[in-house]
């Protein structure tokens, strides 16, 4: 009887790591319906929410969001501080992603990190789009490879998202351009606020695959082109921060590498040398935790100049963008 009782036991605690939003007190299920529209389906997600975003969803008082995130946390078990050592735990789980070209893999402390934004910036034709593709076909490859063995979430701005190129990034690699395909799930935003949609709702796609990179191509144009003027700039940099940090908050949770791409303009301020400045100033600069710059060189080269890391020193590498994708330069 004693040991039917332990298995009992047993059994409850595992049920009580299954929870859903609904065990939440003060949860009912309208208000769960709700959050789950709004991409927020697990205890994770509400850990990690603001009060005022989750009152604005759900229809409840901002006091009632408090106490709902705050036993979200208790579940979730996300303190607001963290140890050293806790930190150190959670880097130990960070993967790394090939760009395919040894040297600017070296450049980046051997390839782009999960659990951060990298962000390549660079004017028109600088390699933007390439490189996004060739991290995408890279991601499906097996870990020992270099890649994630995972699926990829596309955000694509622009339009310019190319099975075709896709495919031959594949072949060279020696993959199956059909299955590669498969792994790659693209969706074009319209405009700014569908751009931001989308990214709250890749929470729901990575339920469904297994997506360890979450690439926006580009991240600035339409907020570039919808928010003109100096009147509309502090509203187009709280959308961009939020949206930042959506992008940032996925990255954690699921322990993806997010790749962006942003523009460039002249900045007249500059007088002696490289006068192109990114867009989105310091709110995108603060949030990308890697930032690379691309300037055009000669006969398809690139050279790629690392800004603003954390701990890895500034320097350049060259690369090559060919027909087959992204090769080291030299
Ligand atoms: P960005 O996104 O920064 O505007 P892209 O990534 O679209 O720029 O880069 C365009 C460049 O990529 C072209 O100018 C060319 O050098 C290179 N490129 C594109 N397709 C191919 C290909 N099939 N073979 C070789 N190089 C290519
Ligand atoms: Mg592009």
């Amino acid at each position: 009887m004693a040991k039917e009782k332990k298995i009992d036991d047993t059994e409850d605690l595992t049920e009580k790591k299954n929870l859903t939003i609904e065990d939440l007190p003060g949860v009912g299920e309208a208000t769960a319906d709700k959050l789950r529209e709004n991409g927020y389906d697990d205890i994770m997600q509400i850990a990690v929410a603001s009060p005022k975003d989750l009152a604005d969803i759900s229809g409840i008082a901002e006091g009632a969001a408090v106490k709902i995130i705050a036993a979200a946390r208790k579940y979730a078990d996300v303190g607001n501080f963290e140890t050293g050592e806790e930190i150190l735990q959670r880097r130990k789980e960070v993967l790394k992603l090939s760009t395919g070209a040894q040297g600017l893999d070296n450049l980046i402390g051997g390839g782009l990190e999960t659990q951060s934004i990298t962000e390549f910036f660079g004017e028109f034709g600088s390699g933007k789009t390439q490189i996004m593709l060739q991290l995408a076909v890279n991601a499906t490859i097996p870990k020992e490879q270099g890649g994630l063995d995972s699926d990829v979430l596309i955000i694509d701005t622009e339009n310019t998202f190319r099975p075709e190129r896709v495919i031959q990034m594949a072949r060279a690699r020696n993959l199956d351009p059909d299955e590669t395909l498969k792994r790659i799930h693209v969706a074009r935003a319209y405009n700014a606020h569908h751009q931001i949609l989308l990214a709250e709702k890749a929470a729901e796609i990575a339920k469904e695959f297994p997506i360890k990179l979450l690439i926006v191509d580009s991240l600035t144009s339409h907020f570039r082109s919808e928010y003109v003027g100096r009147g509309s700039l502090a509203e187009r940099q709280q959308l961009l921060n939020k949206h930042m940090h959506d992008l940032l908050k996925f990255g954690t949770i699921y322990n993806a590498v997010i790749a962006v791409t942003n523009q460039v303009s002249a900045n007249p301020a500059v007088f002696f040398g490289d006068p192109m400045t990114p867009i989105g100033g310091n709110i995108v600069g603060h949030t990308a935790t890697f930032r690379i710059y691309l300037r055009k060189a000669k006969a398809g080269k690139r050279i790629a100049r690392l800004i603003d890391s954390p701990y890895l020193p500034e320097g350049e590498a060259v690369i090559t963008l060919t027909e087959d994708g992204i090769i080291d330069g030299t």
